[in-house]
C-alpha cells in the first residue's frame, strides 16, 4: 500500500448535545425539578446560555456530552502523541491481528519531505519499500500468523499508517484544541485537531465558539516560543468556527 492521506469523520455525538449541557448548567442555578429543567431551553436559549457558561469556565457542565471520531491515514507517530491525552477513549487497529504483508503498510509522507521535490519523495518511498521487505521477511521467518506479526512489526516505521476510533467529552476536546491547534504542536496532529474542530463546530457551534489555541481567546500563551502568527491563526479560526454561527 502506498501513501495514505488523513481522513477523519465525526461518527457519533451526544444527541441534543447543546441542550443537554445547558440543562446541566441550568440545574446548578435553578430551583426547577429534573422533569422540567429542559422545558424552556429552545435551541437559541441553550446556545446563548452555553456560550456564557463556557466563557465563565463552568466546564464540568460540558463533560456530559461527548464526540466519537473515526480516524485513518495518520501515522503511528501521531498515535504516540494523541494517546497522551488521558481523558480520551481509544480503539486502535492492531498490528498483531492485522498483517501488512498482503496489501503492504500504508504510510504518511511529511509535507516538508514532499516540498524537497520528486527525488526526495522517491527516496523516501524506496525506504518504505525496503522496510516492507524487511517486515515481510521477518514474518515469513517467524512463521506468519499473529505471533509473527507481533514481532515483525518492530521494524515498521513511525510513518506507518494507523486507524483509530477516539471519543472525548467536550471539555477534553476544548483542552485538546488549545494544545494541538496551536502552531507549536507538530504538523500532523495539528492538522487533525483543526479538522476535528471544524467537525464539532459544524454540529455544536455554541459549545466550540472559542475553542482552539489560546491566541483565539486573547494573548498567545507560548511566551518566547510564540510562532508570532496569531493574526493568521485567528483568521483560520474565524473561517472554521465563526463562519458556522
Ligand atoms: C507542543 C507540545 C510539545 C510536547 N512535547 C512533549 C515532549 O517533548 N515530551 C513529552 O513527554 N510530552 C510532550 N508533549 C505532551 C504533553 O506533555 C502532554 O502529555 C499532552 O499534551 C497531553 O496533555 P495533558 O496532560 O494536559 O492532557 P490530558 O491527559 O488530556 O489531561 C487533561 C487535563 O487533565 C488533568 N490531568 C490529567 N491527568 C492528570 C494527572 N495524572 N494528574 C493531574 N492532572 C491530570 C490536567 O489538568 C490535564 O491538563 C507535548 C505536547 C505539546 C502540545
Amino acid at each position: 500500500m502506498p501513501e495514505v492521506v488523513q481522513n477523519v469523520r465525526l461518527l457519533h455525538y451526544t444527541p441534543d448535545a447543546q441542550k443537554l449541557a445547558a440543562m446541566a448548567a441550568k440545574l446548578c442555578y435553578s430551583s426547577a425539578h429534573i422533569d422540567d429543567i429542559g422545558d424552556d431551553l429552545t435551541p437559541e436559549k441553550s446556545a446563548a446560555f452555553l456560550k456564557r457558561i463556557v466563557d465563565l469556565g463552568h466546564l464540568s457542565t460540558v463533560e456530559h456530552v461527548s464526540f466519537t471520531f473515526g480516524i485513518e491515514g495518520v501515522s503511528r507517530t501521531l498515535l504516540a502523541q494523541i494517546t497522551r491525552h488521558r481523558l480520551a477513549s481509544f480503539s486502535v487497529q492492531s498490528q498483531r491481528y492485522v498483517s501488512y504483508s498482503e496489501d503492504g503498510f500504508g504510510y504518511i509522507i511529511p509535507p516538508a519531505i514532499r516540498a524537497l521535490g520528486e527525488d526526495a519523495v522517491r527516496e523516501y518511498e524506496a525506504q518504505m519499500d525496503q522496510i516492507q521487505r524487511w517486515y515481510d521477511g521477518w514474518r515469513q521467518r517467524l512463521g506468519d500468523g499473529e505471533s509473527a506479526n507481533e514481532d515483525a512489526r518492530f521494524v515498521l516505521p513511525g510513518a506507518c499508517e494507523t486507524r483509530l476510533m477516539l471519543t472525548m467529552n467536550a471539555r477534553e476536546l476544548m483542552h485538546f484544541f488549545s494544545l494541538r491547534c496551536c502552531n507549536r504542536a507538530q504538523w500532523e496532529i495539528r492538522e487533525l485537531a483543526w479538522r476535528m474542530l471544524a467537525l464539532v463546530s459544524g454540529v455544536t457551534p455554541a459549545l466550540f465558539a472559542n475553542a482552539g489555541p489560546a491566541c483565539v481567546r486573547g494573548a498567545c500563551s507560548e511566551g518566547s516560543m510564540t510562532c508570532g502568527k496569531a493574526a493568521e491563526v485567528r483568521k483560520r479560526h474565524a473561517e472554521i468556527v465563526k463562519g458556522r454561527e
